[in-house]
Protein backbone atom coordinates (compact mmCIF):
# COMPACT_ATOMS: atom_id res chain seq x y z
CA UNK A 1 0.00 0.00 0.00
CA UNK A 2 0.96 3.50 -0.62
CA UNK A 3 0.13 6.55 2.12
CA UNK A 4 -1.38 9.74 0.67
CA UNK A 5 -1.74 13.07 2.18
CA UNK A 6 -5.23 12.12 2.71
CA UNK A 7 -4.71 9.21 4.65
CA UNK A 8 -2.28 9.57 6.67
CA UNK A 9 -4.91 10.40 9.69
CA UNK A 10 -7.01 7.06 10.30
CA UNK A 11 -5.82 4.31 8.67
CA UNK A 12 -6.68 1.18 9.34
CA UNK A 13 -4.19 -0.66 11.61
CA UNK A 14 -2.80 -3.21 11.02
CA UNK A 15 -2.05 -6.02 13.27
CA UNK A 16 0.89 -6.12 15.58
CA UNK A 17 3.96 -8.19 15.18
CA UNK A 18 3.15 -11.37 16.83
CA UNK A 19 5.44 -11.43 19.99
CA UNK A 20 4.65 -7.73 20.47
CA UNK A 21 0.92 -8.48 20.50
CA UNK A 22 0.90 -11.41 23.28
CA UNK A 23 2.56 -9.55 25.25
CA UNK A 24 -0.37 -6.75 24.45
CA UNK A 25 -2.83 -9.01 25.27
CA UNK A 26 -0.92 -10.65 28.38
CA UNK A 27 -0.57 -7.67 29.93
CA UNK A 28 -4.40 -6.74 29.51
CA UNK A 29 -5.14 -9.92 30.66
CA UNK A 30 -6.52 -9.73 34.39
CA UNK A 31 -6.47 -13.72 35.58
CA UNK A 32 -3.65 -13.90 38.26
CA UNK A 33 -1.90 -16.95 37.66
CA UNK A 34 -1.39 -15.08 33.79
CA UNK A 35 1.65 -17.05 32.51
CA UNK A 36 3.83 -15.66 29.24
CA UNK A 37 5.47 -17.93 27.16
CA UNK A 38 5.23 -15.74 23.88
CA UNK A 39 7.97 -13.22 24.68
CA UNK A 40 11.74 -13.75 24.20
CA UNK A 41 12.19 -9.83 25.06
CA UNK A 42 11.58 -7.31 26.69
CA UNK A 43 9.27 -5.00 25.23
CA UNK A 44 10.63 -1.06 25.90
CA UNK A 45 9.88 1.17 27.88
CA UNK A 46 6.40 3.56 27.95
CA UNK A 47 6.46 5.37 30.90
CA UNK A 48 9.87 6.84 28.81
CA UNK A 49 7.30 7.61 26.00
CA UNK A 50 4.60 9.22 28.54
CA UNK A 51 7.51 11.94 30.07
CA UNK A 52 9.35 12.69 27.18
CA UNK A 53 6.25 13.54 25.62
CA UNK A 54 5.50 15.91 28.22
CA UNK A 55 8.93 17.58 28.01
CA UNK A 56 8.55 17.77 24.08
CA UNK A 57 5.03 19.08 23.90
CA UNK A 58 4.03 19.77 27.54
CA UNK A 59 1.42 17.64 29.34
CA UNK A 60 -1.75 19.46 27.77
CA UNK A 61 -0.85 18.65 23.92
CA UNK A 62 0.82 15.59 25.05
CA UNK A 63 -2.50 14.00 26.11
CA UNK A 64 -3.77 14.91 22.46
CA UNK A 65 -4.97 11.89 20.59
CA UNK A 66 -3.50 12.55 17.41
CA UNK A 67 -0.05 12.50 18.73
CA UNK A 68 1.38 8.68 18.58
CA UNK A 69 5.58 8.22 20.14
CA UNK A 70 7.99 5.91 19.40
CA UNK A 71 11.04 5.13 20.99
CA UNK A 72 14.33 5.33 18.44
CA UNK A 73 17.94 4.66 18.75
CA UNK A 74 18.53 8.23 19.78
CA UNK A 75 17.75 11.48 17.54
CA UNK A 76 20.25 9.64 14.42
CA UNK A 77 17.54 6.86 14.80
CA UNK A 78 14.38 9.33 14.99
CA UNK A 79 15.22 10.73 11.97
CA UNK A 80 16.15 7.75 10.16
CA UNK A 81 12.84 6.01 10.75
CA UNK A 82 11.09 9.34 10.18
CA UNK A 83 13.10 9.89 6.85
CA UNK A 84 12.42 5.64 5.85
CA UNK A 85 8.57 6.08 6.67
CA UNK A 86 8.04 9.08 4.45
CA UNK A 87 10.08 7.64 1.76
CA UNK A 88 8.10 4.33 1.76
CA UNK A 89 4.78 5.46 2.56
CA UNK A 90 4.16 9.42 1.73
CA UNK A 91 6.02 9.53 -1.09
CA UNK A 92 7.12 13.21 -1.62
CA UNK A 93 9.08 14.22 -4.14
CA UNK A 94 11.38 16.44 -2.57
CA UNK A 95 12.87 17.35 1.00
CA UNK A 96 14.04 20.57 1.48
CA UNK A 97 16.93 21.01 4.24
CA UNK A 98 18.42 23.72 5.17
CA UNK A 99 21.67 25.42 3.77
CA UNK A 100 24.04 24.36 6.01
CA UNK A 101 22.75 21.63 8.62
CA UNK A 102 23.70 19.23 10.72
CA UNK A 103 25.59 16.81 7.75
CA UNK A 104 23.70 13.44 8.56
CA UNK A 105 20.27 14.78 7.45
CA UNK A 106 22.11 14.60 3.78
CA UNK A 107 23.13 11.06 4.36
CA UNK A 108 20.46 9.40 6.34
CA UNK A 109 17.88 10.95 3.31
CA UNK A 110 20.08 9.48 0.60
CA UNK A 111 20.75 6.37 2.33
CA UNK A 112 17.08 5.80 3.73
CA UNK A 113 15.02 7.78 1.04
CA UNK A 114 17.18 7.77 -2.69
CA UNK A 115 13.66 8.29 -4.45
CA UNK A 116 13.31 11.55 -3.15
CA UNK A 117 15.12 14.66 -3.91
CA UNK A 118 16.99 16.90 -1.81
CA UNK A 119 16.90 20.50 -2.09
CA UNK A 120 18.35 22.72 -0.11
CA UNK A 121 16.25 26.52 1.26
CA UNK A 122 18.38 29.10 2.21
CA UNK A 123 18.87 29.79 6.03
CA UNK A 124 22.43 31.09 6.59
CA UNK A 125 23.56 34.42 5.03
CA UNK A 126 27.46 34.72 5.31
CA UNK A 127 27.36 38.58 4.31
CA UNK A 128 25.10 39.34 7.50
CA UNK A 129 25.97 36.37 9.33
CA UNK A 130 21.94 36.11 9.92
CA UNK A 131 18.85 34.04 9.14
CA UNK A 132 18.03 34.48 5.40
CA UNK A 133 14.32 34.65 6.30
CA UNK A 134 13.37 36.37 3.19
CA UNK A 135 15.17 33.90 1.33
CA UNK A 136 14.41 30.31 3.21
CA UNK A 137 10.62 31.56 2.52
CA UNK A 138 10.77 32.40 -0.70
CA UNK A 139 12.30 29.03 -1.85
CA UNK A 140 9.66 27.04 0.16
CA UNK A 141 6.83 29.09 -1.69
CA UNK A 142 8.23 28.56 -5.45
CA UNK A 143 9.64 25.26 -4.95
CA UNK A 144 7.77 22.85 -2.10
CA UNK A 145 5.14 20.96 -3.26
CA UNK A 146 1.86 19.78 -1.52
CA UNK A 147 3.71 16.62 0.11
CA UNK A 148 6.98 17.77 0.59
CA UNK A 149 8.78 17.17 3.22
CA UNK A 150 10.40 20.34 5.19
CA UNK A 151 13.21 19.37 8.09
CA UNK A 152 13.16 22.26 10.27
CA UNK A 153 15.57 22.67 13.20
CA UNK A 154 13.19 23.05 16.36
CA UNK A 155 15.73 25.03 18.51
CA UNK A 156 20.11 25.83 18.47
CA UNK A 157 20.56 25.09 15.05
CA UNK A 158 23.40 22.66 13.65
CA UNK A 159 25.40 24.12 12.63
CA UNK A 160 24.88 28.20 12.54
CA UNK A 161 23.75 28.91 15.96
CA UNK A 162 20.86 30.84 14.17
CA UNK A 163 16.94 30.43 15.32
CA UNK A 164 14.55 31.78 13.66
CA UNK A 165 12.14 34.40 15.56
CA UNK A 166 8.78 33.65 17.09
CA UNK A 167 7.02 35.47 14.39
CA UNK A 168 9.44 34.32 11.79
CA UNK A 169 8.40 31.08 12.92
CA UNK A 170 4.76 31.70 12.63
CA UNK A 171 5.04 32.89 9.05
CA UNK A 172 6.84 29.32 8.69
CA UNK A 173 4.22 27.41 9.92
CA UNK A 174 1.70 29.31 7.55
CA UNK A 175 3.60 28.42 4.74
CA UNK A 176 3.98 24.78 5.51
CA UNK A 177 -0.28 24.65 6.41
CA UNK A 178 -1.15 26.48 3.08
CA UNK A 179 1.13 24.48 1.19
CA UNK A 180 0.42 21.38 2.98
CA UNK A 181 3.92 20.60 3.52
CA UNK A 182 5.18 17.62 5.80
CA UNK A 183 7.18 18.77 8.62
CA UNK A 184 10.09 16.98 10.25
CA UNK A 185 11.36 18.79 13.55
CA UNK A 186 14.73 17.84 14.45
CA UNK A 187 14.76 18.94 18.29
CA UNK A 188 18.55 17.96 19.36
CA UNK A 189 19.21 20.32 21.98
CA UNK A 190 16.28 21.33 23.70
CA UNK A 191 17.16 23.01 27.16
CA UNK A 192 20.33 23.81 25.77
CA UNK A 193 19.26 27.13 23.71
CA UNK A 194 17.78 28.99 26.44
CA UNK A 195 18.32 26.96 29.48
CA UNK A 196 14.23 26.05 29.63
CA UNK A 197 12.93 22.85 28.22
CA UNK A 198 9.90 24.67 27.56
CA UNK A 199 11.09 27.75 26.05
CA UNK A 200 13.33 25.88 23.81
CA UNK A 201 10.41 23.49 22.38
CA UNK A 202 7.95 26.97 21.57
CA UNK A 203 8.54 26.25 17.53
CA UNK A 204 6.77 22.63 17.83
CA UNK A 205 4.33 23.79 20.70
CA UNK A 206 3.07 26.81 18.45
CA UNK A 207 3.32 24.31 15.19
CA UNK A 208 1.31 21.96 16.97
CA UNK A 209 -1.49 24.43 17.79
CA UNK A 210 -1.10 26.38 14.50
CA UNK A 211 -1.89 23.69 12.55
CA UNK A 212 -3.05 20.34 14.19
CA UNK A 213 -6.26 21.46 16.84
CA UNK A 214 -9.61 21.84 16.37
CA UNK A 215 -9.65 25.36 15.89
CA UNK A 216 -6.82 25.20 13.06
CA UNK A 217 -8.61 25.72 9.22
CA UNK A 218 -8.77 22.04 7.68
CA UNK A 219 -7.38 23.87 3.77
CA UNK A 220 -4.21 24.68 5.78
CA UNK A 221 -4.02 21.49 7.94
CA UNK A 222 -0.22 19.47 6.99
CA UNK A 223 -0.82 15.73 6.34
CA UNK A 224 1.00 15.56 9.41
CA UNK A 225 4.69 16.50 11.17
CA UNK A 226 6.99 14.37 12.81
CA UNK A 227 9.58 15.13 15.74
CA UNK A 228 12.68 13.66 16.35
CA UNK A 229 13.63 13.96 20.08
CA UNK A 230 16.94 13.34 20.98
CA UNK A 231 17.59 12.73 24.73
CA UNK A 232 21.49 12.32 23.98
CA UNK A 233 22.90 15.68 25.12
CA UNK A 234 20.22 17.42 27.14
CA UNK A 235 20.55 14.03 29.66
CA UNK A 236 24.18 13.59 28.96
CA UNK A 237 23.44 10.06 27.68
CA UNK A 238 24.83 10.10 24.33
CA UNK A 239 26.35 6.13 24.63
CA UNK A 240 22.88 5.39 25.40
CA UNK A 241 21.36 5.99 22.36
CA UNK A 242 17.87 7.49 23.50
CA UNK A 243 15.49 9.19 21.58
CA UNK A 244 12.00 8.86 20.70
CA UNK A 245 9.83 10.13 17.02
CA UNK A 246 6.49 11.56 17.76
CA UNK A 247 3.91 11.68 14.44
CA UNK A 248 1.06 14.02 14.36
CA UNK A 249 -1.83 13.88 12.78
CA UNK A 250 -4.70 16.11 11.88
CA UNK A 251 -6.93 16.96 14.41
CA UNK A 252 -9.86 14.50 14.87
CA UNK A 253 -7.26 11.95 13.12
CA UNK A 254 -6.01 8.97 14.78
CA UNK A 255 -1.98 8.38 14.00
CA UNK A 256 -2.43 4.16 15.55
CA UNK A 257 -2.76 3.23 11.65
CA UNK A 258 0.22 4.79 11.06
CA UNK A 259 2.10 3.71 14.54
CA UNK A 260 1.50 0.55 13.37
CA UNK A 261 3.86 0.82 10.65
CA UNK A 262 6.17 2.59 12.08
CA UNK A 263 6.00 -0.45 14.67
CA UNK A 264 6.74 -2.69 12.32
CA UNK A 265 9.44 -0.70 10.57
CA UNK A 266 11.29 -0.29 14.47
CA UNK A 267 10.95 -4.39 14.48
CA UNK A 268 12.25 -4.55 10.80
CA UNK A 269 15.40 -2.64 12.16
CA UNK A 270 16.20 -2.84 15.65
CA UNK A 271 13.09 -5.65 17.29
CA UNK A 272 13.33 -3.41 20.75
CA UNK A 273 14.63 -0.26 21.84
CA UNK A 274 17.09 -0.46 24.70
CA UNK A 275 16.14 -0.07 27.90
CA UNK A 276 18.83 1.74 30.28
CA UNK A 277 18.47 4.72 29.09
CA UNK A 278 15.12 4.55 28.92
CA UNK A 279 14.81 4.28 32.49
CA UNK A 280 16.97 6.80 33.43
CA UNK A 281 14.79 9.24 31.62
CA UNK A 282 11.58 8.74 32.92
CA UNK A 283 12.92 8.38 36.61
CA UNK A 284 14.55 11.46 36.24
CA UNK A 285 11.44 13.31 34.97
CA UNK A 286 8.94 11.11 37.14
CA UNK A 287 10.52 12.75 40.33
CA UNK A 288 10.38 16.32 41.60
CA UNK A 289 13.33 16.44 42.86
CA UNK A 290 15.48 15.03 40.24
CA UNK A 291 13.68 16.79 37.89
CA UNK A 292 14.24 19.87 39.54
CA UNK A 293 17.60 19.17 39.84
CA UNK A 294 18.02 18.33 35.80
CA UNK A 295 16.53 21.60 35.11
CA UNK A 296 18.83 23.37 37.24
CA UNK A 297 21.81 21.24 35.56
CA UNK A 298 20.65 21.75 31.69
CA UNK A 299 19.93 25.93 32.50
CA UNK A 300 23.43 25.98 34.24
CA UNK A 301 24.96 23.88 31.04
CA UNK A 302 23.08 26.63 28.49
CA UNK A 303 24.40 29.69 31.20
CA UNK A 304 27.65 27.83 30.78
CA UNK A 305 27.92 28.02 27.01
CA UNK A 306 26.39 31.32 26.73
CA UNK A 307 29.37 32.78 29.58
CA UNK A 308 32.01 31.34 27.36
CA UNK A 309 30.67 32.64 23.99
CA UNK A 310 31.23 36.13 25.88
CA UNK A 311 34.55 34.96 27.36
CA UNK A 312 36.02 34.00 23.40
CA UNK A 313 34.28 37.17 21.97
CA UNK A 314 35.96 39.44 24.16
CA UNK A 315 39.31 37.61 24.22
CA UNK A 316 39.12 38.09 20.34
CA UNK A 317 38.81 41.57 20.62
CA UNK A 318 41.01 42.54 23.30
CA UNK A 319 43.72 41.11 20.94
CA UNK A 320 42.89 42.99 18.25
CA UNK A 321 41.67 40.20 16.24
CA UNK A 322 40.73 41.67 12.89
CA UNK A 323 36.64 41.64 11.97
CA UNK A 324 33.25 42.02 14.39
CA UNK A 325 32.88 39.01 16.93
CA UNK A 326 29.55 39.74 17.81
CA UNK A 327 28.06 36.96 16.27
CA UNK A 328 29.74 34.66 18.34
CA UNK A 329 27.71 35.87 21.59
CA UNK A 330 24.14 36.19 19.71
CA UNK A 331 23.75 32.70 18.21
CA UNK A 332 22.39 29.85 20.19
CA UNK A 333 23.11 26.43 21.51
CA UNK A 334 26.32 24.68 21.34
CA UNK A 335 27.80 25.52 18.02
CA UNK A 336 29.45 28.72 16.84
CA UNK A 337 29.40 29.39 12.94
CA UNK A 338 32.60 30.92 13.34
CA UNK A 339 32.62 32.66 9.72
CA UNK A 340 36.79 30.97 9.24
CA UNK A 341 37.28 29.53 5.86
CA UNK A 342 38.05 26.05 5.02
CA UNK A 343 41.52 27.20 4.50
CA UNK A 344 41.71 29.04 7.89
CA UNK A 345 40.51 25.94 9.37
CA UNK A 346 42.95 23.54 7.91
CA UNK A 347 45.63 25.99 8.88
CA UNK A 348 44.17 26.02 12.47
CA UNK A 349 44.98 22.34 12.33
CA UNK A 350 47.98 22.41 11.30
CA UNK A 351 49.85 25.23 12.54
CA UNK A 352 47.84 25.47 16.15
CA UNK A 353 46.56 21.71 16.55
CA UNK A 354 43.32 22.98 17.09
CA UNK A 355 40.19 20.74 15.05
CA UNK A 356 36.61 22.03 13.94
CA UNK A 357 34.77 21.69 11.00
CA UNK A 358 36.03 22.40 7.87
CA UNK A 359 32.77 24.64 7.35
CA UNK A 360 33.84 26.72 10.42
CA UNK A 361 31.40 25.38 12.87
CA UNK A 362 32.95 25.13 16.28
CA UNK A 363 31.49 23.06 19.22
CA UNK A 364 31.65 25.28 22.49
CA UNK A 365 31.45 22.12 24.57
CA UNK A 366 35.47 21.87 23.75
CA UNK A 367 36.07 25.73 24.55
CA UNK A 368 37.10 26.41 28.39
CA UNK A 369 38.65 29.41 30.62
CA UNK A 370 41.97 27.28 30.32
CA UNK A 371 42.20 26.95 26.63
CA UNK A 372 40.10 29.87 25.18
CA UNK A 373 42.97 32.57 24.85
CA UNK A 374 45.17 30.01 22.98
CA UNK A 375 42.67 29.41 20.52
CA UNK A 376 41.47 33.13 20.34
CA UNK A 377 45.47 34.12 19.50
CA UNK A 378 45.40 31.19 17.05
CA UNK A 379 42.29 32.49 15.48
CA UNK A 380 44.06 35.78 15.16
CA UNK A 381 46.76 34.36 14.01
CA UNK A 382 45.57 32.75 10.74
CA UNK A 383 42.92 35.52 9.68
N1 LIG B 1 19.95 16.29 14.89
C1 LIG B 1 20.85 17.25 15.03
C2 LIG B 1 20.58 18.59 14.45
C3 LIG B 1 22.03 17.00 15.74
O1 LIG B 1 22.93 17.98 15.88
C4 LIG B 1 22.24 15.72 16.29
C5 LIG B 1 23.46 15.38 17.09
N2 LIG B 1 24.66 15.77 16.61
C6 LIG B 1 21.27 14.75 16.10
C7 LIG B 1 20.13 15.07 15.41
C8 LIG B 1 21.44 13.34 16.58
O2 LIG B 1 21.26 13.17 17.91
P1 LIG B 1 21.68 11.83 18.63
O3 LIG B 1 23.05 12.00 19.12
O4 LIG B 1 20.68 11.72 19.73
O5 LIG B 1 21.57 10.73 17.65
Amino acid sequence: WKMTLKNLGNLPVIPLPESFALTAAYSDDPFPNKVNLGQGVYPGDSKFLTKARELLFGPQIASSENIASLQTVAGTGANHLAAIFCARKLCPKNVFISDPTWDNHHLIWKEAAPNVTQKLYPYYDPSTRRLNFEGMLAKLESSAEENDVVILHACAHNPTGIDPTREQWKKIAEVVGRKKLFVVFDCAYQGFASGHADADAWAIREFYSMLFTESSSSSSTPAGMFVCQSLSKNFGLYGERIGALHLITPSSTSPEGARAHLVQLVRAEISCPSLFGARIVHTVLDDAELRSKWQEDVRIMALRIKSIRALLKSELERIGAQGDWCHIEQQIGMFSFTGLSSAQVQELREKHHIYMLSNGRMSLSGLNESNVVYVARAIKDVL
